[in-house]
């Protein structure tokens, strides 16, 4: 005799991979050169790091700084897309 608790779990809820739940990451960040203070757009890229950026107006390489895990964490206005998740997986629990 089989009692059923499981009855009122909901039936196909999707398992990793494609758990975007309207979660807005936003790609386009705004790097400020902590040299000559020019800033720069780009595009991040959802699925990689950028660890290299060489600044437009002094040409100065940037690098992050030690515990961020790209130029963007560092020296950007927006973090890269991980973190954004990261943050907002965190906000809410
Ligand atoms: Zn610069």
């Amino acid at each position: 005799m089989a009692v059923n608790f499981a009855v009122d779990l909901p039936q196909g809820t999707p398992m990793g991979k494609d758990h975007r739940k309207g979660m807005d990451v936003i790609r386009q960040s705004v790097v400020t050169c902590p040299r000559c203070g020019a800033r720069a757009q780009r595009e991040m890229p959802t699925d990689a790091c950028i660890v290299v950026f060489e600044c437009d107006s002094c040409r100065v390489v940037l690098r992050p700084k030690s515990g961020d895990c790209c130029i963007f964490c560092s020296f950007a206005n927006v973090q890269c897309p991980p973190v954004q998740l990261r943050q907002g997986v965190n906000d809410a629990l």
